[in-house]
C-alpha cells in the first residue's frame, strides 16, 4: 500500500519535530484515524521489504536467519505499541474473513490478562519516565516469565499480515535456541546489525508515536498489544 503524496508528507512532517514524537507539541495538521492506520500499514510494508533484504544479507554471510513458522520465542516478549498499530490490527480482526482469529483472541485474552497482571501498566509508566535502564529491565523480567502473546496459536501468529513493527523486526541468526526468556544465554542472541535498517526502524517508530499523539493518544504512553487491541474490539 504505497503512501499517497499527502500521507507521505504527513509521515515526514510527523518526525520533523521531536516535540511531535514526544507529544510535547500538538501536531499542526489534522490527522484522522484512517491516516494513522494507513501510515502503520505503510511502515509495515517497508519493514517487510527491509527485513527481506536483511534475510538475504544474512544468508550471504553464511549466517541464515533461524526464524520460521512455529518458532515463537520472541512472542513471549511483551510487545508495547501505540494507537496506529492497535487500530490497524483491530480493524483487520473485525473483517468477516478474520472472525475466527478474533474469536480465538477474545477467548484466550482473559487468561493472558490474568497472567500478566499489572506489568503492562508498570512498563508503560517506565516508558514515560524516561528511565531507559529500568524500562529495559522490566521488559526483560517479563520475558523471563514466559507468557505467550495471546495472538500466538500453536507457535503461529494469528494476526501475521498486520502484526506490529516490533514483531517484524525480531530475528535471530543461525539458531533460535537463545530466543527464550528463561534461557540463561538469551542475552547473547545474535542479530544482524544494519545501520540503514536500524535508522528506518527508529524513524518508523517515531512516526507511529507522533501519529498516536496526533490522533489524541495519551502522551508517551504505549499499551501492551493485547490490551490495546482488546479495548478496540
Ligand atoms: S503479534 Fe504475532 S508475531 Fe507478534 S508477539 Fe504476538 S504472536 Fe508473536
Amino acid at each position: 500500500m504505497p503512501l499517497t503524496p499527502r500521507q507521505a508528507r504527513l509521515a515526514s512532517e510527523l518526525i520533523s519535530d521531536p516535540a511531535y514524537v514526544s507529544g510535547e507539541r500538538r501536531f499542526k495538521t489534522p490527522i484522522t484515524r484512517d491516516d494513522a492506520v494507513d501510515l502503520a500499514g505503510s511502515m509495515h510494508e517497508q519493514m517487510d521489504a527491509a527485513a527481506e533484504a536483511r534475510a538475504t544479507a544474512a544468508k550471504g554471510l553464511g549466517k541464515p536467519l533461524a526464524c520460521g513458522p512455529g518458532c515463537s520465542g520472541c512472542c513471549e516478549e511483551l510487545v508495547m505499541i501505540f494507537r496506529p498499530e492497535a487500530l490497524r490490527i483491530a480493524r483487520w480482526l473485525k473483517l468477516r474473513d478474520n472472525a475466527a482469529a478474533r474469536q480465538r483472541f477474545l477467548e484466550v485474552y482473559p487468561d493472558w490478562k490474568q497472567r500478566v497482571g499489572d506489568t503492562p501498566t508498570q512498563i508503560a509508566d517506565l516508558f514515560g519516565s524516561g528511565d531507559e535502564a529500568a524500562h529495559e529491565a522490566a521488559l526483560e523480567a517479563h520475558w523471563r516469565r514466559r507468557i505467550m502473546c495471546a495472538f500466538n496459536q500453536d507457535g503461529m501468529c494469528t494476526i501475521y499480515p498486520v502484526r506490529p513493527l516490533l514483531c517484524r523486526n525480531a530475528h535471530a541468526l543461525e539458531t533460535s535456541a537463545n530466543c527464550y526468556g528463561d534461557n540463561p544465554t538469551q542475552l547473547v542472541r545474535l542479530r544482524l546489525k544494519s545501520d540503514e535498517l536500524d535508522a528506518f526502524v527508529g524513524n518508523a517508530r517515531s512516526c507511529l508515536r507522533a501519529a498516536h499523539h496526533a490522533i489524541g493518544g495519551p502522551r508517551m504512553r504505549p499499551a501492551a498489544l493485547c490490551d490495546a487491541v482488546a479495548e478496540l474490539l
